[in-house]
């Protein structure tokens, strides 16, 4: 997530403008201040689902390219997007059924067989 112009509208102008008058730290002031976010992190690549990690997958196929469990970068994007969709669902109705119509709408993932020999190596 970048933004220089942090807000389209004249309104959000005012009012960032006008928190920063008064002292009032918004939510991207703080943004500023996670600067630069971690790279792993942006694009998905980290896994901290168990404690065997936390494990993160070189993009650029120099480094690894397989968590401790196996999951390649496929598998812990799909799972950390799924996790992030289960966990918005939690907060409401509407949400949920937005979520819901995302994973009917996502393509089939077949399931990761931990106890297949061509996993654990
Ligand atoms: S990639 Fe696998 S081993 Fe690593 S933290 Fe995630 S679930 Fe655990």
């Amino acid at each position: 997530m970048h933004h220089d112009i942090p807000t389209i509208t004249e309104d959000g102008r005012l009012m960032i403008k006008k928190a920063a008058a008064d002292g009032v730290e918004t939510v991207w002031d703080r943004y500023k201040a996670q600067l630069p976010q971690c790279g792993f992190c942006e694009l998905g690549l980290s896994c901290r689902n168990c404690v065997m990690g936390p494990c993160r997958i070189d993009p650029f196929g120099e480094g690894p390219q397989k968590g401790v469990c196996g999951a390649d970068a496929d598998i812990i994007v799909a799972r950390n997007l799924g996790r992030m969709i289960a966990a918005g669902a939690a907060l409401t109705p509407i949400t949920e059924e937005i979520s819901l119509k995302c994973f009917e709408a996502s393509p089939k993932i077949e399931p990761l067989d931990t106890r297949s020999p061509a996993k654990t190596n």
